[in-house]
């Protein structure tokens, strides 16, 4: 069986098997989800955007007032070391950073002399498969429960489990979080809405996470001529949606024709989606499996 994890990780300064790697149970990441984390897209063996993913790494550092216990050069040379490690081409780089762990439990920051946790592995990149795609996916609606700074990538994501396994529960891919009428994203992907051919994108405020993906789509329809606004959508709009789509590294676009129980549209994957899709993937052959 293909392991979801490759040999070996890297921990605190040192590459070592996963079963040799270990933490203090007083590590804060444990006892507080203080930490954060970032995931980023392998391809043909060359990291994605790595330069944009280790800012977004940095900004939610300094958003949670923790150091960087790496440069971006040392970072760098951990994620190539990983990347030339594992057994695939196309991978999925995890990496986390916590607060360390003091002698004991504290809401507040310990010593500067307590040493972060850094950690980081390499797993297979999973993509959708072709008849998924063909298809599309349902998702549900669900409340959007989290606190103020859903920009920060933190590791504490027990409102996107929540969220998601309610969306699991009910037979479905995605749970789309509404907030005050709004559609922000979803428990772990971007959403966007095409209607009369305009293709619809919440801004990155505080209350969505910056995806790099979301990043590229932008880019995308812009290098193409395809009509765009980046305003919030309000859940009444999302319902009336032509096309919805939800949108990350690993599910890269990918259209939602059912939402809680409705067809989206024509209940089909639209054309706007498919063209992004083909822009996508060209996109990812020319440039992506460069670096
Ligand atoms: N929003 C949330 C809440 C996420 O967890 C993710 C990543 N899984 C995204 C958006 C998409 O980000 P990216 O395109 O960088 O994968």
């Amino acid at each position: 069986m293909t392991p979801f994890v490759a040999d070996p990780v890297y921990l605190n300064g040192q590459f070592l098997p996963l079963n040799e790697a270990g933490v203090s149970p007083l590590d804060r990441g444990f006892l507080y989800g203080d930490g954060v984390y970032e995931v980023i897209p392998v391809y043909s063996r060359k990291a994605f955007r790595i330069d944009e993913h280790l800012k977004r790494l940095q900004a939610t550092l300094d958003g949670i007032k923790l150091r960087n216990p790496l440069a971006a050069h040392e970072w760098k040379s951990v994620i190539f070391k990983l990347i030339e490690a594992a057994p695939w081409d196309d991978q999925s780089i995890y990496l986390q950073v916590t607060r360390g762990a003091d002698d004991k439990r504290d809401h507040a920051f310990p010593p500067l002399s307590v040493p972060q946790t850094a950690f980081a592995f390499a797993s297979p990149l999973v993509t959708t498969s072709a008849e998924v795609r063909a298809k599309g996916v349902a998702a549900i609606t669900v409340p959007d429960l989290r606190w103020s700074r859903c920009d920060l990538k933190v590791v504490s994501l027990l409102a996107n489990v929540l969220a998601r396994q309610e969306a699991v529960e009910q037979g479905c891919a995605e749970a789309l979080l509404i907030r005050d009428g709004y559609l922000k994203e979803g428990a772990a992907s971007n959403i966007f809405i095409v209607k009369d051919g305009l293709l619809l994108a919440p801004p990155k405020t505080h209350l969505m996470l910056p995806g790099i993906t979301y990043d590229v789509i932008l880019e995308l329809a812009e290098h193409h001529g395809q009509p765009l606004e980046v305003r919030e959508i309000t859940e009444t709009e999302l319902r009336a949606a032509d096309e919805v789509w939800m949108t990350s590294s690993t599910k890269e676009i990918l259209a939602i024709t059912t939402l809680d129980g409705q067809a989206v549209g024509t209940g089909e994957p639209g054309p706007y989606g498919e063209k992004m899709w083909q822009w996508y993937q060209d996109f990812k052959n020319t440039v992506m499996r460069n670096g």
